[in-house]
């Protein structure tokens, strides 16, 4: 990247999980070194964002990027280029590639590439266990050496509890969370959209919220005793109650939802658009607001995408036979700024938060605050800029959402990772 060494961000507001204040922001070597009403410098390239508001870095704690194995879907470049293109300065790969990124070798290709792609950073998640099969615990500390910040089995459920005990057990001293996609798959049968009126009336197999809630509560028992986990992909009401109450138990469980589940409803599939096709499934209204709230009271920590790239093929089909998921990257920011900021008035600091804060803390990293000795990675927004999406503007490899045509207010103006400028708005 061509940009340079030192910047001189002037006149934005800055955001921080605790406060805003209108300031300059002085990055050199790729450090926010000096945060201050007024800072002269005559070496910095000086950046007037005079109407912006500066976030610390978005960090995606869920994201499919599909290398190695499923190249024609996503890329790391693909991939990387489109976070930084929504405003997003980090994202968490989930490990079910081909083969499963479950040892140390794999961890590192990612790492190593990732560098020398130079967009967003990469936080690679390892299996937890061997191949993703639910069996035997993985190479997990030689993965965290190479590299690995989280454990993950996403794309299937880790049921034996017991495993679930011995990789929580394991984990304890290195500081890395556990993420679980929490489905009871016996209850879940074949379903393909939300169980109820709806999917009666559309005649689909539905995918019932005991699947979630069941195993959500099942693992939140085992975590007491055991250690942390991280619940990925919230979709009910049920399920916010669940965490909400561990929570007040003391127990060490995290959360995040995804835009998806705070924006759109079941009524979203009513024409069979595969594209509103994910696990959990899109679930109902009363769903919906408890997301929101869960969000605003801090019961779910974070917003994740589960972007979930899929060839047209894979999508271009009956709706029950359609593949799971949808793409997130590059809408996540504009979503939340709608749904959330403007819709639902969420202060910009509780944005700052579940977009960047918490995230950083779950995955223990320094960052997720726009400070003096933080890492200079940065979301810089315009918050009065309208938008459309349009899957023509898209840099995903894969076009798989369901917001294209959406319209909204707020989004990215401007992507800094480690003090240098990823992307940024052509005006
Ligand atoms: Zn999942
Ligand atoms: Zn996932």
């Amino acid at each position: 990247m061509n940009s340079p060494e030192n910047l001189l961000l002037k006149n934005a507001t800055v955001v921080n999980p605790e406060s805003s204040q209108v300031a300059d922001v002085l990055i050199q070597n790729g450090k926010i070194t000096e945060v201050a009403a007024h800072i002269e410098n005559s070496e910095a390239h000086i950046i007037d964002l005079k109407g912006k508001f500066i976030f610390p870095g978005f960090i995606d704690l869920h994201v499919h990027l599909r290398e190695p194995g499923q190249e024609e879907k996503e890329t790391l470049a693909t991939g990387l280029a489109a976070a930084v293109h929504g405003g997003i300065t980090a994202v968490c790969s989930m490990p079910n590639t081909n083969p499963i990124t479950d040892n140390e070798y794999f961890i590192k290709f990612l790492v190593d590439k990732a560098w020398e792609i130079n967009k967003a950073k990469l936080y690679p998640i390892g299996a937890i266990t061997k191949q993703s099969k639910g069996e035997e615990i993985s190479e997990i500390v030689s993965m965290i050496r190479a590299g690995a910040m989280a454990f993950s089995d996403d794309g299937l459920p880790l049921e034996n509890m017991l495993v679930l005990r011995r990789a929580l057990q394991y984990i304890q001293p290195y500081n890395k969370p556990i993420i679980l996609h929490c489905e009871n798959k016996h209850l879940s049968l074949d379903g393909s959209m939300n169980e109820g009126e709806l999917s009666t009336i559309l005649g689909l197999p539905g995918i019932h919220r005991a699947c979630e809630e069941a195993s959500i509560a099942q693992s939140i028992e085992v975590a007491k005793y055991f250690g942390r986990i991280h619940i990925a992909h919230v979709s009910t009401k049920g399920s916010v109650e669940i965490i909400r109450l561990a929570k007040q138990r003391g127990i060490a469980v995290t959360a995040e939802t995804a835009p998806h589940y705070f924006a759109l409803t079941e009524k979203d599939v009513n024409n069979y658009n595969t594209n509103a096709k994910m696990n959990p499934p899109l679930r109902t209204e009363e769903d919906r607001r408890a997301i929101i709230e869960g969000l605003r009271d801090g019961t779910l920590d974070a917003i994740a995408t589960d972007h979930a790239p899929h060839a047209v093929d894979d999508k271009n089909k009956e709706f029950n036979l359609a593949a799971f998921g949808i793409i997130g990257l590059e809408t996540s920011v504009m979503v939340t700024m709608q749904k959330l900021v403007q819709e639902e008035g969420f202060p910009l600091e509780l944005i700052a938060k579940i977009c960047s804060t918490n995230p950083a803390n779950i995955l223990g990293v320094h960052s997720g605050h726009v400070k003096a000795g933080y890492v200079a990675d940065l979301t810089v927004i315009n918050k009065e800029a309208n938008w459309e999406v349009k899957d023509y503007q898209l840099y995903s490899k894969s076009k798989n959402t369901p917001f294209i045509g959406m319209q909204g207010k707020g989004k990215a103006f401007m992507t800094i990772v480690n003090g240098k400028i990823a992307w940024q708005e052509k005006v």
